[in-house]
């Protein structure tokens, strides 16, 4: 029965064509509607935008994890992200990497997604045919998310926000090294180093980056995800609530770690030694450093470059490709040259975290 799926594929395809597998071709495992990604024999969403009735949740971040599904099911080390975000009533189950489930003759599994603390690819089979949907991702290992690992599918969907080539990421050791430097230099000069980075992953990373160069205090949302992670057991460096009345002198030449929306905030502003910088991939682009006047810009990231995003996509070795937020028509049209099929999915993801850092951010819809 297999081997009309691909007859729609633009002239000159002959390489997907090629590899047509055997899964019926009147079936379809996913697809993209109003509300979400869904998972057609499964009867389940994976990261969806509107109320559904079980809600498969890739990380927690604010575009993937929404409010108002009648159940969640999750990564173990998210869980308790879900229940601090959206309510400790909410309905969620979760499970272990690598741990699978049968949801209506679907065979659902999650596999590291190395974005952030829990994130995850989700795995689904039907009948032998395999569709991943790797919500966001990135293959750097930043020593604290359970590093990516590639998975074969038929079927990907790959985030591409930053999917043009300019994006290019030093290794996380030469990025943590200019990093140390910088804020060093700061205590040089008793300033105290405002590290902006948004609080659920970026912020961990940047704690574990200047570990031992200073006290490092945390702004509440920091804060709050940090004990949330360490009481699942991930190990964080010593840190400090940041408190609107401290002292600041205790505050010189050390850190202080927030999220971006405080950049202009007024109690940061009073401190008067400062030395401000912003932690984020668009940081990569000279013009976007100079946002905000900010002293410093960091390209720090917690998702796949140019590079990656190609490697990530060939590694699952999938015949067909679905490209979500970011740079949908760039990166899918390049997959496409490169002989995979690729097509864009438009979702309501990328109006949290990191896109939210971007300057010059238009959310999608
Ligand atoms: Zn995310
Ligand atoms: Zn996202």
């Amino acid at each position: 029965m297999g081997g009309f799926l691909f007859l729609d594929l633009p002239a000159g395809n002959a390489f997907a064509i090629l590899r047509i597998h055997q899964f019926p071709f009147f079936l379809k495992l996913i697809k993209n509607t109003p509300k979400g990604i869904f998972c057609i024999p499964g009867k389940f969403y994976i990261d969806p935008w509107r109320p559904v009735d079980l809600a498969v949740i890739t990380h927690g971040h604010g575009d993937h994890a929404r409010w108002g599904m009648k159940k969640y099911l999750c990564h173990h080390l998210t869980r308790p992200i879900l229940q601090h975000r959206l309510g400790a009533d909410i309905s969620v189950e979760s499970i272990d990497y690598n741990e699978s489930v049968l949801i209506n003759g679907v065979r659902l599994s999650l596999h590291p997604a190395g974005h952030i603390v829990g994130s995850a690819q989700v795995r689904l089979e039907y009948k032998g045919y395999v569709a991943v949907i790797s919500g966001d991702y990135k293959l750097q290992d930043d020593g604290l998310s359970t590093p990516f690992e590639p998975v074969k599918c038929n079927e990907f969907v790959t985030e591409s926000t930053f999917g043009l080539p300019i994006y290019n990421w030093l290794s996380v050791d030469a990025l943590n090294d200019q990093l140390r430097t910088w804020v060093a230099r700061n205590r040089e000069n008793a300033k105290t180093s405002v590290l902006f980075g948004y609080s659920l992953g970026k912020a961990q990373r940047l704690m574990k980056a200047v570990d031992g160069l200073g006290e490092i205090y945390t702004h509440r949302s920091v804060f709050e995800l940090n004990q949330i992670m360490e009481s699942s057991g991930v190990e964080l460096p010593e840190y400090k609530l940041l408190s609107t009345e401290e002292d600041k002198k205790s505050l010189k030449g050390n850190i202080i770690i927030a999220p971006p929306a405080l950049y202009d905030s007024r109690f940061l502003r009073k401190i008067g030694d400062r030395s401000t910088a912003i932690c984020s991939g668009w940081m990569q682009v000279r013009g976007a450093r100079r946002w905000r006047s900010a002293d410093a810009g960091f390209a720090v990231s917690d998702h796949a470059d140019w590079q990656s995003l190609i490697t990530a996509v060939k590694e699952t070795g999938a015949e067909r490709v679905h490209v979500t937020h970011g740079q949908t028509a760039v990166f899918s049209k390049y997959l496409n040259e490169i002989g995979i099929a690729a097509d864009e999915f438009r979702t309501h993801y990328g109006q949290d975290e990191e896109v939210l850092e971007n300057p010059n951010a238009e959310p999608e819809v």
